[in-house]
């Protein structure tokens, strides 16, 4: 009696399943997490893991929380996807409960950030031709910034490394120095009969953290309101409650015309959401479609998601621990001044600028069982989910000062 030949034979690697088979587009770590709870991911090794990346910003709740499950759970027994050629209930209970936290009037929804920014240019060209009547609009966008990997979602990031090679590029955008009134004011003046929006991140978050300058975006506001200018944000990483705040536009006392959400308004069910105030509300029947966008499912488990934000107090909680981590990381500053250049950020999205490489830190970071991203070349990502704890956030500090002293080891 043999065994089964299928028995008998090892399975392949994870990695040597993706060496054939998954297009390389990603730089991986070499980890296969296999299952996570709270702010904790565990290895096929049963290695754990302090998770501080909560899939790039999006983990609002940590892992398999049991609202998620039981909204998750819930919605597939009963309705997980029709069409929008129907009225889907819990879509219209999350564009309400948005609509009403917030500075939108209405709000269409998509499965991405870069789909629901693809969503916004559409909106703001639409708004230029039948608003504004400008033949030819243009849409500035910040340098440094980054706005998805779409054809029109590359162009609008003002990063040439993600453009390059995918030419020609979609016409009808350039670029503002982000934070530089005087040069942001030159290139307003040059599109004076053609620009029919500013597109911006709030805080610069795959740019390398860089927080919006009050001064600058109150500025910014006005300057859009006297041109004729819609104010769109991109709101995609800082938006649901990362900065402290519901959005990342009330940390700048400012409010826009279009705002745009994905990352975590479901805690890491794909969703994406264009929001406009009703002055913009341009689209008709038949502009704009997604086969996914607002299905039962994502919007049911957008509803659990906010809704726990609030109950649990996750923005008092994402201000408190975000002021311990930015203090924690100014002690470690100080004891490694050779390595670190400064903090900054708000409440649970914060950047360690490093004077070594990035990526460094992060691998010795991962050996010492603390996940985090780097945010270009030299700053650090610290994205952990909302409802992380104080004892957490001293454990990743903790965990931090172990992979910094390796590194100098290495170095030495
Ligand atoms: C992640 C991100 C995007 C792109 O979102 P996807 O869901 O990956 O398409 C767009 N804008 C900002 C600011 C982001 O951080």
């Amino acid at each position: 009696m043999g065994q089964s030949p299928s028995l008998a034979v090892q399975p392949q690697a994870t990695s040597d399943l993706f060496a054939q088979h998954v297009m390389a587009t990603y730089g991986r770590y070499p980890l296969v997490l296999e299952r996570g709870r709270g702010s904790w991911v565990w290895d096929r090794d049963g290695k754990q893991y302090l998770d501080c990346v909560a899939g790039i910003a999006t983990c609002t709740l940590g892992h398999a929380h049991p609202v998620m499950v039981a909204a998750v759970t819930r919605q597939m027994e009963t309705l997980h996807h029709v069409s929008n050629l129907y009225y889907i209930r819990p879509q219209g209970e999350l564009a309400e409960w948005l609509t009403q936290h917030s500075c939108a009037d209405k709000v269409f929804f998509c499965n991405s950030g870069a789909e629901a920014n693809e969503g916004a240019i559409k909106l703001a060209r639409k708004y230029a031709h039948t608003v504004l009547h400008i033949e030819e609009p243009v849409i500035l966008t910040a340098h440094s910034s980054f706005h998805g990997r779409t054809l029109a979602t590359i162009t609008a990031t003002g990063q040439p490394k993600y453009r390059q090679g995918f030419e020609p590029l979609v016409s009808g955008f350039d670029y503002i120095p982000f934070n530089d009134i005087e040069g942001t004011r030159a290139v307003l003046d040059r599109y004076a009969d053609r620009a029919c929006a500013v597109l911006i991140e709030p805080l610069q978050g795959e740019g390398g953290v860089v927080p919006g300058d009050r001064a600058y975006f109150q500025w910014l506001r006005q300057e859009c309101s006297h041109r004729n200018l819609l104010l769109v944000l991109d709101e995609v990483q800082v938006g649901v409650g990362r900065s402290g705040k519901w959005w990342g536009y009330e940390q700048l006392d400012i409010e826009p015309d279009v705002f745009t959400l994905a990352k975590g308004l479901a805690g890491g069910f794909p969703i994406g959401a264009l929001l406009c105030k009703e002055s913009c509300n341009v689209f008709q029947p038949g502009d704009h479609a997604s086969t996914f966008g607002g299905n039962p499912l994502a919007c049911a488990v957008g509803l659990a998601v906010v809704g726990t934000v609030e109950s649990d107090r996750l923005l008092d909680n994402a201000r408190e621990r975000g002021q311990q981590l930015r203090q924690g990381l100014q002690a470690i500053a100080e004891q490694f001044p050779a390595l670190i250049e400064g903090i900054r950020g708000w409440g649970l999205i914060n950047g360690l600028v490093v004077k070594v490489a990035a990526g460094d830190v992060v691998q010795q970071a991962i050996a010492a069982g603390l996940l985090l991203v780097p945010a270009g070349k030299h700053v650090v990502r610290f994205l952990p989910p909302l409802n992380i704890s104080a004892a957490e956030i001293d454990l990743a500090l903790e965990r931090l000062q172990v992979a910094l002293k390796a590194l100098c080891v290495a170095a030495e």
